[in-house]
């Protein structure tokens, strides 16, 4: 069969060009990681080619014996991994998931109180430009201003004030443990449901290097491509009692034919984290988290919170006089990706904001522990310290690709030749 250059030069010289920068530079944005080939090479199966509308064993079509397989298998794991009632594995990303959960759990207009965004939430949890904050009347918390955690004192005073249907707990930039307990416990005082996303800590969770929200949420979301080191996408769990609701909620409420290859690949992905190899993994993340920290606290930069407990270190560049995004660009042009975040209480705009977010998952996955970290950390603050002199940034690059020539990305050759 012909291959995808003689089919499609233009596309898969993009995708060359992809694999080169994803080998050859350092991947520090916090929500991504780097899948094992055999989850890819499920994602690139036949399984691409099938309508599976329904669940295992109630499809609408014809020939779903084989998906029922693949469905089955990553429900099956998903459950025992996490120790969960009941999942749906066909969201096709974290948003659909929560939509999910929503359209399950809430009617339009009911309350939800939720991270706020510019504290670490998520805008799916009640953005304004966000369906869930254009349709469900949501109230933010945040983190304290002297310690930087999540101030749950404050949660419980507005819990009691709002009386919300739904206290939602979860964060794309928040580098503490969330203390589920006491949030289920604010939820059962003021008779809300309790949602927890917890997208970005699914690794560590499954790891065991983060407290667990089962069984105490009522619904628990996740994606697959973060920690978790699967495919692109999400799951929804939730307490047996919902089981249906939230099956009817993702089809027919809001899909149509789940992404059979992508369940696929969660399937092969929650098999390996299913593995004592996973918690190795997921105990190093967070060590290369700390390791980290440190050497930026020792450079002298904030962090917000001061430090981490698990996968990323939101970074305050202000603190040396930068904005997020030159930091950004900066880093970039020295091989180190990461992206601009707001941080807590931040003065300055999203598009230009006062820190960055900085991750340890994916280069981990590569093989990077502690030393090797400490040697990121120098680059990092190598580049800021002089973040418009392009001749260091660009030999910094250039360190940065032969250093990496060690640990090679899953499904790619280290001696691959791209050029
Ligand atoms: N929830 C949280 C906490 C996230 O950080 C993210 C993604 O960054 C999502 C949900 C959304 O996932 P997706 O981008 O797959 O829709």
């Amino acid at each position: 069969a012909p291959s995808l250059s003689r089919v499609d030069p233009e596309l898969a010289a993009a995708i060359a060009a992809e694999r080169v920068r994803q080998r050859d530079e350092l991947e520090l944005i916090a929500s991504e990681n780097y899948t094992s080939a055999a989850v890819m090479e499920a994602v690139g199966s036949v399984l691409t080619n099938k309508y599976a509308e329904g669940l295992p064993g109630k499809r609408y079509y014809g020939g779903c014996e084989h998906v029922d397989t693949a469905e089955s298998l990553a429900i099956e794991r998903a459950k025992r991994l996490f120790g969960a009632d009941h999942v749906n594995v066909q969201p096709h990303s974290g948003a659909s998931a929560n939509q999910a959960v929503y359209f399950a759990a809430l009617e339009h207009g009911d309350s939800v109180l939720a991270m706020d965004l510019a504290h670490g939430g998520h805008l799916t949890h009640g953005m304004k430009l966000n369906y869930s904050g254009r349709w469900y009347p949501t109230t933010g918390y945040g983190v304290d201003p002297a310690t930087e955690r999540i101030d749950y004192d404050q949660i419980a005073r507005v819990a009691r004030e709002i009386k919300p249907r739904l206290l939602l707990a979860g964060a794309s930039a928040y580098s503490r443990v969330i203390d589920f307990p006491t949030l289920r416990q604010i939820a059962d005082d003021v008779g809300a449901l309790f949602m927890v996303d917890m997208a970005h800590i699914a690794g560590l969770v499954a790891g065991k290097v983060h407290p667990s929200p089962f069984p105490l949420a009522d619904f628990v979301t996740t994606t697959t491509h973060k920690t978790l080191r699967g495919p692109r996408g999400g799951l929804a769990f939730c307490k047996a009692d919902w089981a249906k609701k939230i099956d009817s909620a993702v089809f027919p409420g809001l899909q149509g034919g789940p992404l059979m290859h992508v369940i696929a690949g969660k399937a092969v992905c929650l098999h390996e984290a299913l593995q004592p190899s996973f918690a190795v993994y997921a105990r190093r993340v967070v060590e290369n988290a700390q390791v980290l920290a440190e050497e930026l606290l020792q450079a002298g930069f904030k962090l917000v919170s001061g430090g981490t407990d698990n996968h990323l270190v939101l970074l305050n560049v202000a603190s040396k006089g930068l904005g997020g995004k030159l930091a950004e660009q900066a880093l970039g042009r020295a091989g180190i990706t990461v992206n601009k975040n707001l941080i807590p209480f931040d003065t300055r705009k999203p598009m230009d904001p006062s820190g960055i977010r900085l991750g340890t998952p994916a280069l981990t996955t590569r093989g990077l522990g502690p030393d090797e970290f400490r040697q990121v950390a120098h680059w990092i603050v190598q580049t800021l310290d002089a973040p418009e002199d392009h001749d260091r940034a660009a030999r910094i690059a250039r360190e940065v690709a032969e250093f990496l020539r060690a640990y090679p990305v899953p499904g790619i050759p280290a001696d691959e030749d791209n050029s």
